[in-house]
């Protein structure tokens, strides 16, 4: 009501201040800074299994953020093929890694990396995994690594527990064990990936605790009865879930992903 006694001047003047404020505003507010970036991945995780499963933590991660159980890995649909196609963005059919081997000693990943990104943007890099071979990834732009088979969710907890930017992959084994043994979404998997979701809740929840963070949880690659690796689609299937304090991203629910968007993906929120 304060406009209607206001001489057309000086509304006008006071609408030009207002949008020269808004710009200054828009100019010097510091662009929402991400403090712990989190990627999850759960080797061999069926995204089906996030609909059925009693998984409180994943479940919760998905009510807030947004997800899309469409994802596809490469092909073939391999553990470290397709990690080194996330990493990198390039798939095993552009030229990225074709071998699902690595032993240590042999060469290292020749590309840039998304951790080449994250160091270059002022982060802490850490890379926690439970498979050996993941070891290819390992590259100067990571700060802290280490192949630990049952402790990577405790590393990168200690990881992030320590003052400044985080940007963490971890990897977690368990699911593709218990696939092959038992069969992909069956009782026994289900089980492995409520134990899988307990052990992630004290990690998630102290970043979440200490605010202006992004979590991913994804995976490699799905399977189907005891087989994985195949050209059977099942085998190709995984999730993707996005979720943020400071950033939304409605755009991505149920888009088409495959491991070499997580780059893309990544790009759009340094
Ligand atoms: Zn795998």
């Amino acid at each position: 009501m304060a406009m209607l006694g206001m001489t057309r001047s000086t509304g006008l003047r006071a609408l030009m201040v207002g949008g020269l404020l808004t710009v200054l505003m828009v100019a010097v507010a510091p662009a929402a800074v991400l403090q712990n970036m989190l990627i999850i991945s759960i080797d061999a995780l069926h995204p089906e299994a996030l609909r059925v499963g009693d998984l409180p933590t994943l479940q919760r991660a998905m009510r807030q953020g947004v997800y899309t159980m469409a994802g596809q890995s490469t092909d073939p649909p391999l553990t470290l093929i397709s990690h080194a196609a996330m990493f990198t963005g390039v798939s095993p059919n552009a030229g990225g890694k074709q071998d699902n081997r690595w032993l240590p000693g042999e060469p290292t990943v020749g590309r840039p990396t998304i951790f080449n990104r994250a160091k270059s943007g002022g982060y802490r890099t850490g890379y926690f995994y439970s498979k050996q071979k993941l070891g290819y990834l390992v590259n100067d732009a990571v700060d802290a690594h280490q192949w630990s088979k049952d402790n990577a969710i405790d590393l990168a907890e200690a990881f992030m527990a320590a003052p400044g930017r985080h940007f963490v992959f971890l990897h977690v084994s368990g699911l593709d064990q218990v696939g092959p043994e038992n069969g992909w979404l069956s009782t026994e998997y289900l089980e492995e990936l409520f134990y899988i979701d307990d052990a992630l809740s004290p990690l998630i929840a102290k970043i979440e605790k200490q605010k202006h963070f992004l979590i991913v949880i994804t995976s490699d690659h799905a399977g189907h009865g005891r087989i994985h690796g195949s050209r059977h689609p099942e085998d190709y299937r995984l999730p993707l879930v996005i979720y943020s304090d400071v950033k939304t991203f409605d755009d991505y629910q149920d888009m088409a992903y495959t491991v070499t968007d997580l780059q893309k993906i990544l790009d759009a929120v340094w």
